[in-house]
């Protein structure tokens, strides 16, 4: 593919917003980093963007009239699928089995071989229509774990136009890996794509290291920041590229007069306490209820905190109908409860708790508040929230987690925790909150420059490039985040538990 080949975008869900008024569909452009960087490069190149509206298939013909009659930047595509696809591709296979397993969370997967079908059903669809309307020399990018399996369904039909794929979540270690009944196929079928990008060098060196131990005749080469595995005649590219978020937008509209008067009235509300912020989806990769004992930890054993600081939880829905994120939410609900009841006082209410989406206004004025943002999931691909938080603030402290793809490009201003360790979060929650404000400038100043320079554009850019040359300029990407132990540990460590009568 050459630079200014047509692109053509390939993801579970189309970038729009439908609303169902008296007169039928109305179709309004998405939002979102992903939308606002690959928005411009379509509207610039050609070509258009296939996925699935986002509705089960019962109004599909309608449905997809009004989208295809969307005027826009860029072309629109649909993939239909029905009711019972919804719940054995979406639900069953995407959110049941790989979302879980790449997040090395094991027991929270159902491998119910019907899932698998339905899914591999849903990738075929996506090819046919992928081959429907793309050109021969259009660049396919396929993004995301719910389609791993397109190119291979395209190489089936004898297709080998170029076609590249990101995975936006982590890929797990080789003994997780493992436990995946069609863990063949999904390796066979990566290695159908011409590129492969991964978030960190985590994930790369995971599924290198898969591909090492289960493939034995696979060739592995380095050059350029990218690897090179090679198979059966065929060569895969392999490389990591952080995903970014719009840092212009967020910083320009965190400035605003209309977020800044949000602010005023929040402080204004709040009175004089270190505001700490959670900001997350209801999942449970985002390590909530770990969190929740980690501030409570934090009330117990310091108690200089108590009436000195608020946490405001903002939860957003996700996947209600699925038994297991309900009983998440109820998890949730307990913990606030028990430490609200068990610290609160008259004029004093230690979690603030909500449970809905929120503005892009409202938001940007929670980041700005925030003294601290504690971002703790036990395992994530990037979390944006992180580097929203960091483009919206000043003299913010970033608690993060080392299990959070972010930590790779922040760790030179975040405070790295292992979210698991509650003592640990707990800690370094009072040491966001007695932080000097000099040390939180000099941290957020260089975090911020990261957020800026590595920003979604540029993600865009070095995917697009690795994909389209021949002779690769330079790529590396950040280093790996590894935490270190210290041995022998340093002499100044205080003693761990009472010293001995
Ligand atoms: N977000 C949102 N509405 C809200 C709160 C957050 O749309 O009320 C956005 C937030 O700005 C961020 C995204 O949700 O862009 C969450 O992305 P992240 O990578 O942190 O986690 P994910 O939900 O993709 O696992």
């Amino acid at each position: 593919m050459t630079q200014d080949a047509r692109l053509v975008v390939v993801s579970n869900r189309l970038p729009v917003v439908l609303h169902r008024g008296r007169d039928g569909w109305t179709v309004g452009p998405g939002a979102g980093g992903l939308v606002s960087a690959l928005g411009p490069v379509l509207a610039h190149r050609g070509g258009l963007w296939i996925g699935w509206p986002g509705v089960a298939a019962e109004d599909a013909g309608e449905l997809d009239r009004a989208v295809a009659e969307t005027t826009g930047d860029y072309g629109l595509a649909t993939v239909p699928l029905g009711r019972g696809e919804v719940d054995d591709f979406y639900y069953g296979f995407c959110n049941g089995v790989i979302w879980p397993l790449f997040h090395d969370l094991l027991g929270h997967c159902d491998f119910n071989p019907r899932f698998w079908r339905a899914y591999l059903e849903v990738n075929r669809r996506f090819a046919r229509v992928a081959r429907a309307h793309a050109r021969p020399d259009d660049f396919l990018w396929v993004h995301d774990y719910q389609l791993i399996h397109v190119a291979e369904c395209l190489r089936s039909e004898g297709d080998q136009r170029r076609v590249g794929f990101f995975l936006h979540i982590p890929f797990p270690p080789l003994d997780i890996f493992l436990n995946l009944p069609w863990r063949a196929a999904i390796l066979r079928a990566l290695l159908a794509y011409d590129l492969i990008g991964f978030q960190t060098g985590r994930d790369q060196r995971n599924f290198l290291d898969c591909l090492r131990r289960l493939l034995p005749d696979i060739e592995l080469s380095r050059g350029g920041g990218l690897v090179t595995a090679r198979l059966g005649g065929r060569d895969v590219r392999i490389g990591t590229f952080p995903i970014g978020i719009d840092y212009d937008a967020f910083h320009g509209e965190a400035a605003s007069a209309a977020v800044a008067a949000r602010e005023a009235a929040l402080r204004e509300r709040l009175g004089d306490v270190a505001v700490l912020i959670g900001v997350d989806r209801l999942d449970y990769t985002k390590g909530i209820p770990e969190r929740l004992r980690a501030f409570q930890d934090a009330l117990e054993r310091h108690a200089e905190l108590r009436e000195r600081v608020i946490l405001i939880q903002l939860l957003v829905p996700s996947r209600e109908g699925v038994p297991e994120y309900q009983k998440l939410k109820t998890r949730v609900d307990r913990l606030v409860g028990a430490i609200n009841g068990r610290f609160g006082t008259p004029s004093w209410v230690p979690v603030h708790y909500l449970y809905r989406a929120v503005s892009r206004t409202d938001l940007l004025a929670l980041y700005r508040v925030a003294r601290a943002a504690l971002i703790t999931p036990l395992k994530d691909g990037m979390n944006l929230v992180a580097k929203e938080y960091c483009a919206s603030q000043r003299d913010g402290v970033l608690v993060l987690s080392e299990f959070a793809g972010a930590a790779a490009q922040l760790r030179g201003g975040a405070l790295l925790v292992n979210p698991n360790d509650i003592e640990g979060v707990a800690d370094a929650i009072r040491g966001a909150v007695h932080m000097p404000e000099d040390e939180r400038r000099a941290r957020m100043r260089r975090m911020r420059r990261r957020v800026r320079d590595e920003d979604i554009f540029w993600w865009v850019d070095r995917y697009l490039r690795a994909a389209a040359d021949r002779e690769l300029a330079d790529l590396r990407g950040p280093a790996e985040y590894l935490p270190r132990v210290d041995y022998p540990p340093p002499a100044t460590e205080p003693p761990s538990g009472p010293s001995e009568a």
